[in-house]
């Protein structure tokens, strides 16, 4: 065993990653630290359940925050066709610039915190999503879910025996992830319109700020009146 190196668990706080950890911890799979990178766009019963997992495991999950609304609306491009303009606004499949500004909140943190440790890192892949990992040679990632063959199904099971629930949010939304994102399925966004008017006021604000249209089939606006006219 390597005693230098480090075990770290990537949690977002959906299905996939709360089976994980709380298997893992089941397991006595050594555990060094738990990370959750906080887009401050998650869903309310996502961060109620960050916190219900931290009471349950009684171990304090490391929250780092990416400042989204600057680089949605005020952050100066310095490269690129669009050099000079601000904000990166609404993301599509092929510019999804908070995923890329994850990954780098958390490299950056795990270097300056685990400069001289080898690190292993835990991703909540299930066992239906393994061709996401097929070309990824890396050793230092491990995917417990695939090993245990866990699916989609299995790990919501499991966190519903545990009593981990979101207050039903998984009924009706397939993935917790951002409330706002654009690439979430349509119905999903109409749950979002009709269940949640704080957050969807919020979108219309952040929408102001946005070069880019909400989605390539509809803008917020649209969007929204297609809800209300079918309604
Ligand atoms: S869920 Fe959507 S908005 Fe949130 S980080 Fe991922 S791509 Fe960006």
């Amino acid at each position: 065993m390597n005693i230098n190196a480090k075990h770290i668990v990537m949690f977002s706080g959906g299905k996939d990653s709360t089976a994980m950890l709380l298997r893992m911890i089941e397991k006595n799979r050594k555990i060094d630290e738990i990370i959750f990178v906080d887009t401050t766009k998650e869903f309310p019963e996502v961060y109620e359940h960050i916190e219900k997992v931290e009471n349950y495991i009684s171990q304090k999950i490391t929250k780092l925050r990416i400042k989204f609304d600057y680089w949605f609306k005020d952050h100066i491009k310095t490269k690129g066709k669009s050099k000079g303009e601000s904000g990166y606004g609404w993301m599509d499949f092929m510019n999804r610039w908070c995923t890329a500004l994850k990954r780098d909140k958390t490299k950056k943190y795990l270097n300056k915190n685990y400069e001289r440790n080898n690190i292993i890192e835990y991703h909540g892949i299930n066992y239906g999503e393994k061709n996401r990992i097929k070309n990824n040679r890396n050793r230092n990632i491990k995917y417990p879910l695939i090993e245990w063959k866990m699916n989609s199904k299995n790990t919501l099971n499991y966190c519903y025996e545990k009593n981990f629930k979101w207050d039903g949010l998984y009924d009706n939304i397939k993935r917790t992830s951002c409330y706002l994102c654009p690439l979430k399925k349509i119905d999903e966004i109409k749950y979002i319109y009709f269940n949640y008017p704080d957050l969807w006021k919020k979108m219309k604000k952040l929408d102001k700020y946005s070069e880019r249209r909400f989605r390539s089939d509809y803008s917020l606006n649209e969007i929204e009146q297609k809800f209300k006219s079918k309604n």
